[in-house]
């Protein structure tokens, strides 16, 4: 009998929580339900400078609001957690002790200096980049500063048999003798990866094709320590309108952004799975049920799927209309109706209200997605400045705030006031560009505490929009 199917996801929590990730979410668990098996979750933490626990936090929450709930988790009882790799740590020494007792890796001391040197020399002779092997035979011990490497197979070929694409192979002499632990002493995603995915029993790996490339060096490490490898399944990547990988300068990628525009669960579930499957037929509309039952890999194609936020919007008013009345009061609560919404908005726009009646005309950019930033594009350039000037300073502004948390008024302002500094503008002018691009008009409440409660998604975009609509003006 073959045994239980167990499948996982293992994000990395960095950053805001990507469509990217519920795409692949959706595969695995609609894959896992259609055996009876088991969805994992694993949080993938071991890079200890760029992982964050409001990442971690964001993730959770997310596919707990997509309705792709993990089956299980190392607490027993309540709600599951996340397996974690920074929780995991010694069994990952142990497996890299393993491999070095065995031959398959060793360790290494060459600084970072001589790494580039390498790197410098192997690119002036037009080299592929990659590690020498100079430490291969030297028998080191570890210790501070070094690494634990990958002894790779120097001759032959290694082939990923891949659910989706057949046969794909790789030469040997073109693999790096990866790094498997870290001078840190944490492993790397490729040690900590395979490790896992044999202790718990994955029995295929369903990822995005982007880490098609490294699975050969995984199935060596499975050959390498006696294990027989998962099947691998590399779904195709999700693209921008243009065709390039989905990134957030093009596409609103974070989940955040969907839920906060009042896009439905369930639409949005929909639609992910509309991006790798066919139901059959010309049919773009069914449920999650109805793909589980229908599931199966040679429904699933692997031209690259183009992420159309019309095509989201225009299935997400299918699903809209279908709810009833009742329904969409509910959900309009659950979104930026609520109570709890509306009281932090009041005493914002309160202060310029006379009568009831122009709380909505006053509150319109609390509410609403997207502003026609076309009609203002000019009263976002300061006097004296030029519009493509102005977009470019706004964009620098936008990378910024993109990495910037959390999304309060008084840090947000410090952010600001720091980047005139830096970008040699007037705080009146940024301010004022912002204003426009966030809330469409030039008078508005308090800048930071309206960024704070229209939000950061819907503040990233209008931004990202202002920054086009000013590329297009004619100077
Ligand atoms: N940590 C990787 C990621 O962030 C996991 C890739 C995989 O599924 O193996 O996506």
């Amino acid at each position: 009998m073959p045994s239980p199917v167990r499948v996982r996801i293992a994000p990395s929590p960095t950053g805001d929580p990507h469509v990217g990730t519920a795409y692949i979410a959706l595969f695995n668990y609609v894959f896992a339900r259609k055996h009876g098996g088991k969805f994992l979750l694993r949080i993938e933490d071991t890079d200890r400078t760029r992982s964050t626990l409001d990442s971690e936090a964001a993730i959770l929450r997310s596919l707990r609001w997509l309705g792709l709930e993990w089956d299980e988790g190392p607490d027993v009882g309540g709600p599951h957690g996340p397996y974690r790799q920074s929780e995991r740590q010694t069994i990952y020494r142990e497996h890299a002790d393993r491999l070095r007792a065995s031959g398959h890796a060793y360790v290494c001391d060459c600084t970072p200096d001589r790494l580039e040197a390498l790197r410098t020399r192997q690119r002036a002779e037009s080299r592929p980049p990659g590690y020498d092997g100079r430490c291969r035979e030297r028998g080191l011990e570890p210790g501070p500063g070094r690494v634990v490497r990958f002894a790779m197979p120097r001759e032959g070929a290694t082939v990923v048999s891949d659910q989706l694409r057949g046969e794909v192979s790789y030469e040997s002499a073109s693999l790096d003798d990866q790094v498997l632990m870290k001078s840190d002493g944490f492993p790397t995603y490729h040690l900590a990866n395979v490790v896992d995915d044999r202790l718990m029993g994955i029995t295929h790996v369903i990822r995005a094709e982007e880490w098609l490339p490294s699975t050969p060096k995984h199935v060596l490490l499975y050959r390498a320590f006696g294990w027989e490898a998962p099947a691998w399944v590399h779904m195709p990547l999700l693209r921008n309108t243009d065709k390039s990988k989905i990134s957030k300068r093009k596409n609103p990628v974070s989940l955040d952004y969907y839920r906060e525009t009042g896009i439905l669960p369930e639409a949005l579930r929909n639609f992910l799975a509309l991006m790798g499957f066919s139901l059959g037929g010309d049919r773009e509309k069914f449920t999650l049920a109805e793909m589980i039952e229908a599931f199966d890999w040679s429904r699933v194609h692997v031209g690259g799927p183009v992420f159309d936020l019309d095509k989201l919007s225009w299935l997400n008013g299918m699903y809209l209309r279908e709810l009833g009345p009742a329904e969409v009061l509910a959900r309009l609560r659950a979104w930026r109706l609520s109570d709890e919404y509306l009281l932090k908005i009041i005493p914002l726009v309160g202060e310029r209200m006379r009568r009831l009646d122009e709380f909505v005309p006053l509150a319109d950019f609390f509410l609403c997605g997207d502003l026609d930033h076309a009609a203002i594009s000019r009263e976002m350039v300061p006097k004296g400045r030029a519009p493509a000037e102005t977009a470019k300073t706004l964009e620098q502004f936008a990378d910024e705030l993109d990495e910037h948390r959390p999304f309060e008024a008084a840090p947000l302002e410090a952010l600001a006031r720091a980047f005139c500094e830096k970008a040699g503008w007037k705080s009146k002018e940024l301010f004022m560009a912002v204003r426009v691009a966030v809330t469409g008009r030039t008078a508005s409440p308090p800048l930071f505490v309206t960024m704070e409660a229209v939000g950061r998604e819907l503040c990233r975009r209008r931004l990202r929009r202002a920054i086009e609509a000013l590329r297009a003006v004619r100077a």
